[in-house]
């Protein structure tokens, strides 16, 4: 097939791309290099990258059948710096990306993400949970837009019969996150490996289910085939307290670094897990990597980059 990525320089996108041109697809691949590097995605045939903003309107030339849009800054750092970028992807980004499904006649997957649940007073999240989120807080640009992107999916293929899914990607980790991106995991590993103190925020008794990279690309790749249209977690059920995390973490770097307790993050959500009852029965999903394993995983690769 003939596939189009938005976001393809990122994490999660360049990992999608891998999965997918290994499964001998011709790939499509946008970025605007914002929080994305092409060197996460190197060139090769059957392979094209082009460097484009999606937040206006993308072309494409010749037959698309699928179209994963996951462009979009990430990290709670990022809603603090891009805010209105972050909003123009998963707004007009989506807009973008759901007319070109249109006029292609392509499947389409909308990334979305756990952070529609905001501040979840149930726990864990099945996908009929409407959430709990502020509208003008610091994470709204994100929490908010993507909550708009699941809306004019949902509307596209109400007054379109668009072919859409939509997946809640709860935190994902892995290699090729960026050391500065922010994020807890690249954050944690990145002061153990420097020997310096962990920076855990607030009491760090606040929760998040950590799941490793493979599992998820798996899971959306398979959800993109299930032709289903409604919302559907993916991450990893194993749910953990951020202290939890940062100990992980110096067991897997065998770090001497202390753990410091810094400022919380205003509206930081105190738990999240995900239900995926739906996902392992629609999908035969199961995350099969653990967080002592995947941060082992990706820690061999996060040496390689501190050494460069
Ligand atoms: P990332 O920052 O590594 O990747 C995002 C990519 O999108 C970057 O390469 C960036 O340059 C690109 N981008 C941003 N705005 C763009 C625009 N307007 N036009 C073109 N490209 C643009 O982040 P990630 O963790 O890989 O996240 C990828 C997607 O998955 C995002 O939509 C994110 O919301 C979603 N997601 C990620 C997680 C996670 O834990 N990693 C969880 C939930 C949802
Ligand atoms: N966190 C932390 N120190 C950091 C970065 C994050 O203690 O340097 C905490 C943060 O407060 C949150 C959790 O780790 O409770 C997960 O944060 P992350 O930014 O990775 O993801 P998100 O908040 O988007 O779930």
């Amino acid at each position: 097939m003939r596939i189009v990525v938005t976001g393809a320089a990122g994490f999660l996108g360049s990992h999608l791309c891998d999965a997918l041109h290994l499964a001998g697809h011709e790939i499509v691949a946008m970025d605007n290099l914002s929080t994305g590097r092409w060197d996460n995605l190197p060139a090769r045939p059957g392979l094209t990258r082009l460097t484009v903003d999606v937040a206006n309107p993308i072309y494409v030339e010749g037959k698309v059948d699928r179209i994963f849009h996951f462009a979009s800054p990430a990290s709670p750092r990022d809603f603090a710096r891009v805010p209105v970028a972050v909003a123009a992807a998963n707004s007009l980004g989506a807009w973008n990306a759901l007319h070109l499904a249109k006029e292609k006649g392509a499947r389409i997957v909308m990334a979305s993400t756990s952070e529609v649940y905001g501040d979840p007073l149930v726990s864990p999240q099945p996908e009929s949970y409407w959430g709990n989120t502020n509208p003008v807080g610091p994470r709204s640009c994100y929490d908010e837009s993507k909550r708009f992107s699941e809306a004019l999916t949902r509307a596209f293929a109400l007054q379109y019969g668009s072919d859409a899914g939509i997946v809640r990607i709860f935190n994902t980790y892995g290699p090729r996150m960026r050391r500065d991106d922010g994020r807890a995991v690249p954050t944690f590993l990145d002061h153990a490996l420097r020997r310096e103190p962990i920076p855990v925020q607030g009491d760090g008794l606040q929760t998040r289910s950590f799941a490793y990279v493979a599992d998820v690309v798996a899971g959306v790749i398979a959800l993109m085939e299930s032709g289903y249209a409604s919302p559907l977690n993916l991450g990893n059920d194993e749910e953990v307290t951020i202290l939890e995390l940062a100990e992980a973490v110096i067991q897997a770097t065998g770090s001497e670094s202390p753990i410091v307790h810094v400022p919380a993050a205003p509206d930081d959500p105190r738990q999240r897990k995900p239900d995926l009852t739906l996902a392992r029965r629609l999908l035969g999903y199961e995350p099969r990597i653990g967080l002592r394993e995947g941060l082992a995983a990706t820690l061999s690769q996060r040496e390689g980059q501190l050494a460069s």
